[in-house]
């Protein structure tokens, strides 16, 4: 977009805020430099080594300062984050978001919740669909859900080509073909960020195999929830000669796959498989996280490369919960807050070769999240029921896309009503506010 149409925009937008709002009227005499100013936060962006008290400010949608200290009187909009984390949005790098089909039972349909419901509340900003489509109904995918979405929605395809729809569809080899899914994948690569192969319960190793040719044709990485644990497929040969460097293992806390040996020490293959660059994804969902698994592997050195939820309408409802509920839960097992931003961050998006996402370096698309530490005695529940104590919980107080408010827990960014005239209208501005004044 050229400078003079961006400025003209910018003032179309204040003249129109003003007519909607008294509360600008400071503002208006000038144009302010920035949209938004995120004041006296603490910001954690690994990717750029930050972990410090600095300003974000935002315009048109992207980061465009980050500084010690930025005047106020240069944004639109301020919103005091001090006591607060700023971070970069979530990026939650296992969730099932194909709703809406009218199919019981299935990832492609019932199983699964539409994104903007469940992502910004807990500070995601983008999600990857691990899988619910395959190239048979990608498209529909697209069109009825990731298009609609405020949500960024990325996605790997299923090698199934009638994608995660449960029983003997998944089962098939005779349906899981690379050329279609590495076809389909190059033709939305905008989006399709991998491929995905899950819940196979045979002995074979083809939907590994396959799966890896459609990677490579389409040149992206291949995530594998490895379904049934069987002697004749054992997870030490996967992880040592199946998958390729920045191939993702998800689940990898699951306790169902001998992650640990029946001494309850990690298995030397998950070593030997990050040594050769595989990415360990924790996938929590319903089935595939357990304490004494994730406990024994942060003990002996082995953390996540990225923490996931593998949201769905079981896990959610769980112990699971939510992206940061399960952050909270690494937090309790002993990383840092800065390790636990890092994998849910930064990580992912180099694990799906997004580089441009999880940092707010200037340039960088606003996706913010703004979290609080909370102090106290809490439970935590992994997939198998059994209850962790933590002392500590990450709770979203807000949320931007796109540089635009998606989640504010507590109002910050609002007036008090008694500051108001008593026949105020409706709130905030298009070139801050994405709930009240959406541009879309
Ligand atoms: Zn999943």
């Amino acid at each position: 977009m050229s400078r003079s149409r961006r400025q003209l925009t910018r003032r179309e937008l204040l003249a129109g805020a003003c007519l909607l709002s008294a509360s600008c009227t400071e503002h208006s005499a000038g144009d302010p430099e920035y949209d938004l100013l995120l004041l006296g936060g603490h910001l954690i962006d690994p990717k750029n080594g930050l972990s410090a008290v600095r300003d974000v400010a935002v315009r048109d949608g992207k980061v465009e300062a980050v500084a010690d200290r930025i005047s106020p009187s240069q944004a639109f909009k301020v919103v005091e984050c001090g006591g607060l984390y700023v971070t970069p949005g979530l990026l939650d790098l296992h969730v099932h978001v194909f709703a809406g089909t009218n199919e019981p039972g299935s990832y492609a349909g019932d199983n699964s919740v539409y994104p903007d419901g469940y992502t910004f509340r807990s500070g995601v900003t983008t999600v990857v669909d691990a899988g619910c489509a395959g190239w048979r109904n990608f498209e529909a995918f697209r069109e009825t859900v990731i298009d609609r979405a405020r949500t960024r929605v990325l996605a790997l395809a299923n090698i199934v080509g009638h994608g995660m729809r449960g029983g003997e569809i998944e089962q098939d080899l005779d349906d899981m073909q690379a050329a279609p899914t590495a076809e389909l994948a190059r033709r939305h690569g905008d989006l399709i960020v991998g491929i995905k192969t899950a819940h196979y319960a045979g002995p074979e190793w083809e939907p590994i195999e396959e799966a890896v040719r459609a990677g490579d044709a389409a040149g992206i990485p291949v995530m594998v929830d490895f379904g049934s644990n069987l002697p004749e497929r054992p997870i030490e040969t996967l992880l040592g000669e199946k998958l390729r460097p920045g191939d993702i293992y998800t689940h990898c806390f699951s306790g169902n796959r001998r992650e640990l040996l029946p001494d309850g020490t990690p298995n030397p293959g998950l070593f030997a498989g990050r040594e050769r660059g595989v990415y360990f994804d924790v996938g929590h969902g319903g089935g595939s996280f357990k304490w004494s698994v994730a406990s024994a592997c942060l003990e002996a050195g082995f953390p996540p490369d990225s923490i996931s939820t593998d949201l769905h309408i079981g896990s959610m409802n769980a112990g699971m919960q939510s992206q940061t509920t399960t952050m909270s839960k690494f937090l309790a097992l002993g990383e840092s807050l800065e390790d636990v931003i890092e994998q849910s961050t930064w990580n992912p998006a180099r694990e799906i070769l997004r580089e441009e996402l999880g940092h707010l370096s200037v340039g960088a698309a606003a996706d913010i999240a703004v979290l609080s530490l909370e102090s106290g005695d809490f439970g935590y529940v992994d997939s198998f029921g059994a209850r962790h104590r933590g002392g500590e919980r990450l709770v979203c107080e807000m949320t931007f896309k796109d540089g635009l408010l998606a989640w504010d827990l507590n109002g910050r960014t609002r007036e008090d009503w008694r500051e108001l005239p008593h026949d105020y209208g409706r709130q905030g501005e298009p070139r801050w506010d994405g709930i009240l004044n959406r541009r879309r």
